[in-house]
């Protein structure tokens, strides 16, 4: 049973500089179908949409043999979208292709859904519950590949929260992150694109392309990856979008094999109403937790102190609850690390919204909080970006 993609590309010598590796693997774990039934037209999609960004940037030509049509008129328009989103940069490139091939599968209400048990992606997996999602988790995303222990973590939690929930999973292994020299891409990009390379330009198509082959092995044409930012939180930082690498206005143009969509799910959720979701349907039917947000500890555990975990227990918080119930452990230190560091958390272009709306939600019910000393302080705080 054939379930690995192997990948292996050559570059011109001038662009030795951005590859750490020439060859890259996709491996769909427990799978009982045979890739070899996937077209190579469809196969190609995850390497391209990891090298296309890089092409666009440095005015490169990439040359393949086959791609399906469906896929291949929709690069055209994440393009534009990205050349939208990063007004700074040129997005030129090429891409020759030989045989161009008019790939379909079903239109059908197959869904799947990419899941790290953050808050994002939790909160579109109970939104779209009634949907049945697969699960899809990537190894080698956000934990990285060689990390064991914080993969039997998640794994264990993940495998937990399917059989709770009533929802299959996919696990995939994946060496893409090890592909580009992100350092030297950020190094060159990082200027106009004010981000980034995996933030500005990589994870999104990078992260959803892994879906297309199993997508199309499997027949399910849906295809769901939660939002970071409500359309409510971009416009109060200025634009229809806050500029990043998944954003609607290039996820939504992702197709593939005629009726294969891409939904970027939830922008009219703010972080914090997402949180509120996951507590009430937590809440609502009795079951256990599963919240995980945290990538500073690589053995798989919320760490409490980072950016990340202070964020989601304040807003847990702002809701009245206690975090210690969803995943965290909270003790008085954890409120003097925040007020430690809140400057640092929040003075932050990517997250300042959020602490934004977090403060906001306490400010909701200020008396209450008023006799709150771990809170108290919070509310008084200015957390406006001076720009
Ligand atoms: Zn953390």
């Amino acid at each position: 049973m054939n379930n690995t993609i192997k990948f292996s590309l050559k570059t011109s010598k001038n662009l030795n500089d951005f590859f750490m590796q020439k060859t890259s693997f996709i491996e769909y774990l427990n799978i009982n179908k045979n890739l070899n039934e996937v077209p190579e037209g469809i196969l190609l999609i995850p390497i391209l949409c990891n090298v296309l960004p890089v092409s666009w940037m440095l005015d490169s030509t990439i040359v393949i043999n086959e791609i399906d049509k469906t896929f291949y008129e929709s690069i055209i328009r994440m393009k534009n979208s990205y050349s939208n989103l990063y007004p700074k940069c040129n997005f030129k490139g090429k891409l020759l292709v030989k045989k161009i091939v008019d790939y379909e599968i079903d239109h059908n209400e197959k869904y799947l859904s990419f899941f790290s048990l953050g808050v994002d992606s939790t909160s579109t997996i109970f939104n779209n519950i009634d949907k049945n999602p697969l699960l899809v988790n990537i190894r080698g995303s956000d934990i990285p590949l060689e990390e064991e222990r914080g993969w039997n973590f998640i794994s264990e939690k993940l495998t937990d929260f399917s059989e709770e929930f009533g929802l299959e999973k996919l696990f995939i292994k994946s060496d893409f992150r090890k592909l580009l020299n992100t350092g030297n891409l950020s190094d060159k990009f990082q200027k106009k694109l004010d981000d980034g390379w995996w933030h500005g330009i990589q994870h999104g198509m990078g992260i959803i392309s892994h879906a297309i082959p199993y997508a199309y092995l499997y027949q399910i044409s849906n295809i769901l990856i939660a939002s970071t930012y409500s359309r409510t939180e971009s416009i109060s930082y200025g634009g229809n979008e806050i500029p990043c690498a998944s954003c609607p206005s290039v996820d939504n143009e992702f197709k593939f094999a005629k009726n294969g969509k891409v939904y970027h799910d939830g922008i009219y959720n703010s972080r914090q109403d997402k949180i509120r979701i996951i507590i009430n349907f937590l809440e609502n039917n009795n079951k256990n937790d599963y919240l995980h947000v945290c990538w500073e500890k690589t053995n798989g555990e919320n760490c409490n102190l980072c950016e990340k975990c202070s964020r989601t227990i304040m807003g847990i918080i702002a809701e009245k609850k206690d975090p210690n119930h969803y995943g965290f452990k909270v003790n008085d230190n954890t409120f003097e690390n925040i007020r430690e560091n809140i400057n640092e958390f929040s003075k932050n272009k990517i997250t300042n919204i959020l602490w934004m709306s977090i403060q906001e939600k306490f400010l909701e019910d200020k008396e209450y909080w008023d006799n709150n000393e771990n809170i108290k302080w919070f509310l008084e705080i200015n957390l406006k970006l001076e720009i």
